[in-house]
């Protein structure tokens, strides 16, 4: 199982935490990332020792809860992640970055959103792009899957939405859907201009256009 246990090498090793969720107090925490530490019995000692002696010097050892140990373990190889963390932020704050880095920097930035995107505002489906601010229209219904078998499930409303955006997308009704709900999908995307919620975006080239105005425009030729 996963979730007990983590391969260590060659050996599935038994597998804790993390107990608790560790913030460096560098602003809003917006994602919590799971790392784990392969350690031998002596590096756990030696966190857990150095924790106790730091924190409490008084506190009788022999009463640690095995919650408090695996705390101060986890504790310390946070911390030490991020107080290091926090040394190069300073660090990047006085040296200015050459300006023919900063195209590198944003492509790094970018490439952080894909890895870790931020949650979707809890009331809508995930079909629903960042950008758009409409409503869910009920709960997710169908799957959106693009060229590339990439997918999304969604409601009606943001399923059809997405479905227009996507080159070559497709929609699938997911188990408990109410019956036709991806055929309404499909019908609806073929009049809904990709991207609908940009509203000044230009709309003169057939990809920026809906299906149904690419059809009737290809009828009046
Ligand atoms: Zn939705």
């Amino acid at each position: 199982m996963a979730d007990d246990s983590i391969r260590g090498g060659q050996h599935l090793l038994p597998a804790f935490g993390p107990t608790e969720t560790f913030d460096g107090d560098a602003g809003t925490p917006e994602v919590v990332v799971h790392v784990a530490y392969a350690l031998t019995r002596e590096q756990l000692l030696t966190a857990l020792s150095i924790g106790f002696t730091e924190v409490d010097p008084a506190r009788d050892a022999e009463n640690l809860t095995v919650e408090e140990v695996r705390v101060e373990v986890e504790g310390w190889l946070s911390a030490h992640g991020i107080i290091e963390l926090g040394r190069y932020q300073a660090q990047g704050q006085l040296t200015a970055y050459p300006p023919e880095a900063q195209p590198t920097m944003d492509a790094l930035a970018e490439a952080i959103d894909r890895a870790y995107p931020a949650r979707p505002p809890a009331d809508r489906c995930p079909a629903a792009h960042p950008d758009d601010p409409t409503p869910c229209d009920g709960p997710p219904v169908v799957t959106v899957l693009d060229a590339q078998t990439a997918g999304a499930d969604g409601c009606e409303h943001h399923g059809a939405r997405l479905l227009a955006s996507l080159e070559g997308g497709r929609v699938y009704p997911l188990p408990d859907a109410p019956e036709g709900a991806a055929i309404r999908v499909f019908q609806a995307a073929a009049s809904i201009r990709p991207f609908p919620w940009l509203t000044d975006a230009p709309r003169t080239e057939s990809s920026q256009r809906s299906h149904d105005e690419n059809r009737r425009g290809g009828e009046d030729r």
